[in-house]
């Protein structure tokens, strides 16, 4: 009996949601599977937000419609309610640095259709000194995966805060944009990599999409040629 068989007696696969023993590893019991909201049908090609109609043509959401977005695709694993927000708050302030890995593999299954051979992938940064505290970037981990699933290059430091923006949460939309407004840049020493590339930026949440919007024009000033988005969650006004 191989090492993970015999662990596996020992310690059977668990839901990385509830902890319920479940088939396989890295994935989530039929219960939490049902109360994650994961996203399917018709998509926003901008957000990922979910959209009636059958999937005819490129569709845009209201939000995406109304603010132009710096980039020109992007895709979303699940809505921010439920067992998704559960999981997102899990990875980002409960040290949950395990569920990376099945949210990297949502993702990358999330983001099939607007990967492109090439892409450069990389994360939403933390300001260090919030890195310093929680240690990690939990982006950062759910993009290292999805860059190793889908064969691309991960870059976690191509970009930079240049100053701390504190929370976006009590914030309206203009404040939102107005707080990022010329926060992050690429880091100097990550230019060459950005240059005439197709970034794909990863983040666990979107609200507004004012964090992805200052990265994506970030990465446009640098001389990228095209931006795309993946998030893991989508924040619904009426969730
Ligand atoms: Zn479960
Ligand atoms: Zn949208």
């Amino acid at each position: 009996m191989g090492m993970q068989a015999a662990l596996r007696l020992v310690y059977p696969p668990q839901c990385v949601a509830c902890g319920a023993a479940v088939a396989t590893e890295f994935g989530l019991c039929g219960a939490c599977w049902r109360d994650t909201g994961f996203i399917t049908g018709t998509v926003c090609d901008l957000c990922g937000l979910p959209l009636p109609g059958d999937g005819g043509g490129v569709a845009h959401c209201d939000d995406c419609i109304a603010l132009a977005r710096p980039w020109e695709r992007g895709r979303a694993v699940f809505l921010y309610r439920d067992k998704g927000r559960e999981m997102v708050l899990g990875l980002k302030h409960a040290d949950r640095t395990d569920l990376a890995r099945p949210a990297g593999d949502w993702l990358f299954r999330a983001a099939g259709p607007i990967l492109q051979a090439g892409m450069v992938v990389a994360p939403v940064p933390l300001h260090w000194w919030r890195l310093f505290t929680r240690r990690y970037n939990q982006s950062a981990l759910v993009a290292a995966r999805l860059a190793r699933l889908a064969g691309l290059a991960h870059c976690p430091d191509l970009l930079k805060r240049i100053r701390p923006t504190g929370s976006q949460e009590g914030r309206n939309r203009e404040g939102r944009f107005g707080n990022l407004s010329g926060a992050i840049r690429v880091h100097p020493k990550r230019v060459d990599r950005v240059k005439g590339a197709h970034v794909l930026l990863v983040d666990d949440v979107m609200t507004s999409g004012a964090t992805l919007a200052a990265c994506a024009e970030a990465c446009l000033a640098a001389g990228a040629g095209r931006v795309s988005v993946a998030v893991l969650a989508r924040v619904a006004k009426d969730a």
